[in-house]
């Protein structure tokens, strides 16, 4: 995969406000955020997204996710965030290089404004659905 700035940052070749790093992970606010304290987390593998990951790395990111959730709410005094994990360019991704938003939500200003285009659920597709879902994720 051709080399991101997430990939710049982990080697130290730009700069960041860190957050969080261990071995795997790595955390630092975001340059453009969308509300004080718009955090990224980030593996150090570099995958493009989330799909490609490695389990490993996934844990990584799993085990600290709360974790840093909980520094931003301390930090902004926000009880409310949004995490958000955009994979491909039609799903708002920019950067490829996975990353996971945590973005505190103070207000109906800042923060995350959601789209959730809801429809009523056809139960006899959607098992069919399931069941080819549920066959591939054991794979
Ligand atoms: P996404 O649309 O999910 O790919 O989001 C990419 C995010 O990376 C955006 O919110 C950008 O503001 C952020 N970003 C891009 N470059 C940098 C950088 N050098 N330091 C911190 N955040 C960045």
């Amino acid at each position: 995969m051709a080399e991101t700035i997430f990939k710049r940052i982990i080697n130290g070749e730009i700069p960041c406000h860190k957050v969080y790093e261990d071995e795997h992970v790595l955390a630092f606010l975001d340059i453009n955020p969308i509300s004080r304290g718009h955090t990224l987390v980030i593996p150090k593998e570099p995958a493009e997204t989330l799909d490609q990951l490695s389990d490993d790395a996934s844990a990584a990111i799993g085990r600290v996710l709360p974790r840093l959730c909980r520094a931003v709410q301390r930090a902004t005094g926000v009880q409310a965030y949004n995490v958000l994990q955009n994979n491909g360019a039609g799903a708002h991704q920019a950067v490829f290089h996975v990353h996971f938003h945590i973005i505190p939500k103070p207000n109906t200003r800042e923060g995350l404004g959601v789209g959730w285009p809801a429809r009523k659920l056809d139960h006899a597709a959607a098992a069919a659905l399931a069941d080819e879902m549920a066959a591939l994720a054991s794979e």
